[in-house]
């Protein structure tokens, strides 16, 4: 079983020397030294993890542990986790392959992969896109207006996507089922109701949607965009993680369109018009101040989620762009690629702190393939020039979707 675990360590590992030279190099591409200076620190013996306050190791993770459990620490529930790594660091190795078998095999094929797909933001009618700030209203000339909507462009493209990987024999979970429903399988205004309701509050405490701060929010008098904003959509993003989670996916596809960040106010045109992709990594100090964002700190270091999902946008980025005909954006096109964001070894990918990207376990292509704002993209998105599935939509959604399932092949190669 060291000889299985040791081969695979190498396959991702191949350019390296030793794992602290790996690890090292690891830690340096896809985190930033200010924000986890205080609480790690590699060795030639292996991984040290402090609480930030003081220089008592919190964890020690010798390179043997290391080895035994980045194939499936991806895998093992947070509670399990912090018992194991807190309290019963020496008991690894019987853990490992007590549980090793239930490790999935990477897939090779479409068929039986089971596949994540997470449809961006809610959607629905164009009010309720004002609510979540994610809808805008272009005027094209004096006599021309059009209006998108992000939350329904993600979850039509998700949708075509499903339609595509069910065809070819895949296992796919869509994290919400319909335009205007959030993964809590209501909208926002029903929600808005419901948490008035102490056994519903309860429900989202006892299963960790809610934060402490979200609850102290809740006191407050906000209004709708305050409100969703400030609590709904943590509550909905970690929804969204935990069913991905619950479903063990060999992939997840997050989808979004992006906006040009300096045509503020939304309602021109443009001519700016990228493809980019975000992976995690990018911890920040305030993320490692929690035992549980430190325990998710040395799973994105130890485990191979985050090589693969760099792997796996690549590929997306690559077909996204070839398809569209999109220029895949540099790190300065963009100020939170700068400054928010590290550049991966792969073009037009970048390690992000996102909800999203910090939270799901395993590979992940979290896609901005092109800017609704340009002059020519929202023409296009908004043409009904297509029928799938009975329903009238864009030839450019389709082509989107079409870019994922591409990546997603290359990825399986
Ligand atoms: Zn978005």
């Amino acid at each position: 079983m060291i000889v299985f675990y040791f081969i695979n360590f190498m396959t991702f590992s191949s350019f390296a020397q030793t794992q602290q030279e790996y690890y090292t190099k690891k830690l340096g591409t896809y985190f930033s030294h200010n924000q986890t200076k205080n609480y790690i620190s590699i060795t030639k013996f292996g991984i040290c993890i402090f609480n930030g306050q003081s220089d008592q190791t919190e964890i020690y993770l010798s390179w043997e542990n290391v080895n035994l459990l980045s194939p499936l620490i991806s895998t093992i529930p947070e509670s399990e986790l912090k018992k194991l790594l807190l309290d019963k660091i020496d008991s690894v190795p019987y853990y490992v392959q007590k549980d090793s078998i239930g490790v999935r095999n990477p897939p090779r094929s479409i068929k039986g992969m089971k596949i994540a797909i997470d449809p961006g933001h809610i959607g629905g009618a164009y009010h309720m896109g004002e609510t979540e700030s994610r809808c805008m209203t272009l005027s094209i000339d004096s006599s021309k207006q059009i209006e998108l909507v992000e939350g329904n462009l993600s979850f039509f493209t998700a949708l075509i996507l499903k339609h595509k990987l069910d065809s070819m024999g895949a296992q796919v979970m869509l994290t919400r089922t319909d335009t205007g429903l959030s993964s809590l399988g209501i909208t926002f205004f029903q929600w808005k109701k419901k948490i008035k309701n102490k056994k519903y509050l309860d429900s989202l405490i006892k299963n960790n949607l809610i934060s402490e701060k979200g609850l102290l929010l809740l006191k407050k008098h906000l209004d709708d965009k305050q409100l969703f904003a400030q609590v709904f959509a943590s509550v909905d993003m970690a929804s969204r993680a935990k069913k991905i989670n619950a479903f063990q996916p060999d992939v997840t596809v997050v989808i979004h369109y992006n906006v040009n960040e300096k045509n503020l106010g939304w309602n021109h045109t443009t001519d700016k018009d990228y493809v980019m992709t975000f992976v995690p990594g990018c911890v920040t100090a305030e993320d490692l101040k929690t035992v549980a964002g430190r325990l998710n700190f040395i799973r994105l270091l130890i485990s191979p989620d985050i090589e693969n999902s760099v792997k796996l946008s690549s590929a997306v980025v690559k077909k996204l762009s070839s398809k569209l005909n999109v220029t895949v954006a540099g790190q300065s096109d963009a100020t939170y690629l700068s400054q928010a964001c590290l550049a991966t070894p792969q073009k037009g990918v970048y390690s992000r702190d996102l909800a999203l990207t910090r939270l799901i376990k395993g590979p992940l292509v979290y896609g901005e393939p092109l800017y609704q704002d340009n002059n020519t993209e929202c023409l296009l998105l908004t043409a009904k020039d297509d029928i799938i599935a009975g329903k009238a939509v864009s030839k450019r959604i389709e082509l989107v979707a079409e870019a994922y399932y591409e990546g997603i092949l290359e990825y399986i190669k």
